[in-house]
């Protein structure tokens, strides 16, 4: 990943904190939108799957959380570390009887 475009990126962006959260959200959104269309859920059946899909709505969320971590003065080398130590905790509880 390319966290230095990304940070660049993050650090131009003119949206303030409150809009770069409600983006989040609505990328949220969207990514419901798709599950639910690929679970042909009720509702959805007029629905077709749009151009990004589930993948890439998840990139749009991972992308617009990192441009508020970068806002927020995140650092990469501190980013691996904090996703490292939740991995390993995330591991240790799926490890759990
Ligand atoms: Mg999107």
């Amino acid at each position: 990943m390319n966290y230095a475009l990304i940070k660049k990126l993050s650090l131009q962006e003119p949206k303030t904190l409150l809009q770069r959260m409600v983006k989040l959200q609505e990328e949220v959104g969207e990514l419901a939108q798709e599950v639910l269309v690929s679970q042909n859920a009720s509702g959805t059946q007029h629905k077709s799957e749009g151009p990004d899909g589930i993948k890439g709505e998840c990139v749009d969320i991972i992308l617009v959380a990192l441009s508020i971590y970068f806002s927020q003065g995140g650092q990469e080398p501190d980013f691996e570390k904090y996703a490292e130590q939740k991995c390993l905790k995330w591991e240790k509880h799926q490890q759990r009887p």
